[in-house]
C-alpha cells in the first residue's frame, strides 16, 4: 500500500506541474505519462477506467471528449458510468474495491479531440451496478487520504466539485471556439493561443448566452475587449463593421491597421459550417451595437 500510495502521490504532484501554466492536457502526454523510480506510469489507457501495470488498484477514470458532459455533470456530484453492461467486469469490481478503499483517482473529462480537463483527488463515493453508475467526489488537493466524513467534508466536497464542473465548462468552451476558427483571430488572424480568447457572442449571463460554439467568436485580447464595448460589430451576414466615429479618427497603427482596416471586411469563419455563428444570435448581438453608437 505505501508504494501505491507514493505512485499516486507522483502522479498527482506531475500532473499539478503540468498544469501549471494551462490546465488543459494532451492525450498524447497522459498516454506517455512519467517515470517512477524505473518504471513507466501512464495515466490513461484504451480504457475509462485506468489502471497501469505499476499499480494493483486504479490510478484514473476519463470520459470521452465525444459524450455529452451534461450527463454525468447532473446533480451534486460527478456520475461515472460502469464499463460495459456487466457489473461483475473486473474493471468495474476494481473501481468499486478502490471506493470501499477509499482511493484517490484522477478524473480526466474530455472537452474536445485528444484534449482533457483533470480533477484529483477524486473518490468514488457510491457505486449503483443496477443503474451502472458510479458516484464520483471532487475534493481538495489537500486530501489525498480519506479519514472520516462530517457534514463540513461533504460541503467541502460539493463545492469543489461544483468549480470543477465550471471550469470544464469554461475550458470546453474555449478549447472548442479555438479549435473551429484554426486557432486564429477571426477578425485579424492573429495565431498566437497566449492571445487568444473565446468571445460569447451572446453574454453569458444573458440565458441565451450558452458556451456553444456556434455562440462563439475566437478573438485576440485586442479584437475580443473592442467586441465587447462596441467598438466593433458583426453584422448577421458575417461582415466586421467599425463603429462610424472611429472611422474619422486619426491615430497610430493600432487604430488604422487593427481595427479601421476591419471595417466591411469578412469575419474568419470555421471549417465546418456547423460552427458557424448562429446569424440570429448575431442579429440580437449586432442589434446591441447600433443602440450603443
Ligand atoms: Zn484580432
Amino acid at each position: 500500500v505505501g508504494a501505491e500510495h507514493q505512485i499516486r502521490l507522483a502522479a498527482f504532484r506531475w500532473l499539478e506541474e503540468k498544469t501549471a501554466q494551462d490546465d488543459v492536457l494532451s492525450w498524447h502526454d497522459l498516454q506517455q505519462g512519467f517515470t517512477f523510480q524505473g518504471r513507466r506510469v501512464t495515466l490513461v489507457g484504451p480504457q475509462g477506467i485506468w489502471k497501469p501495470q505499476v499499480l494493483k488498484m486504479p490510478l484514473s477514470i476519463t470520459t470521452s471528449p465525444h459524450s455529452d458532459y451534461n450527463d454525468f455533470m447532473r446533480g451534486g456530484y460527478l456520475s461515472y458510468s460502469y464499463r460495459g453492461t456487466d457489473p461483475k467486469h473486473p474493471d468495474n469490481v476494481r473501481l468499486e474495491k478502490a471506493m470501499l478503499a477509499r482511493i484517490p483517482l484522477i478524473y480526466f473529462c474530455g472537452i474536445a479531440t485528444g484534449k482533457y480537463v483533470a480533477a484529483w483527488p477524486v473518490f468514488v463515493v457510491a457505486a449503483d451496478p443496477a443503474r451502472l453508475t458510479f458516484t464520483v467526489a471532487v475534493d481538495d488537493a489537500r486530501f489525498t487520504v480519506e479519514e472520516s466524513l462530517g457534514e463540513a467534508d461533504q460541503l467541502r466536497r460539493r463545492y469543489i466539485t461544483a468549480s470543477f464542473k465550471t471550469r470544464v465548462h469554461q475550458r470546453a468552451f474555449r478549447t472548442r471556439v479555438l479549435v473551429a476558427y484554426r486557432s486564429q483571430c477571426a477578425f485579424c488572424r492573429l495565431r498566437y493561443v497566449e492571445l487568444l480568447d473565446a468571445a460569447h457572442i451572446i453574454p453569458d449571463k444573458d440565458p441565451a448566452g450558452e458556451p456553444l460554439v456556434a455562440n462563439g467568436l475566437s478573438l485576440c485580447k485586442i479584437h475580443h475587449a473592442a467586441f465587447d464595448r462596441h467598438f466593433i460589430g458583426v453584422s448577421p451576414d458575417y461582415e466586421i463593421v467599425v463603429r462610424e466615429d472611429l472611422l474619422s479618427e486619426e491615430d497610430g497603427p493600432m487604430l488604422t491597421h487593427g481595427i479601421q482596416g476591419l471595417h466591411q471586411r469578412k469575419l474568419i469563419m470555421p471549417r465546418n459550417s456547423r460552427d458557424w455563428p448562429d446569424q440570429e444570435r448575431l442579429a440580437a448581438r449586432f442589434d446591441s451595437f447600433r443602440r450603443a453608437i
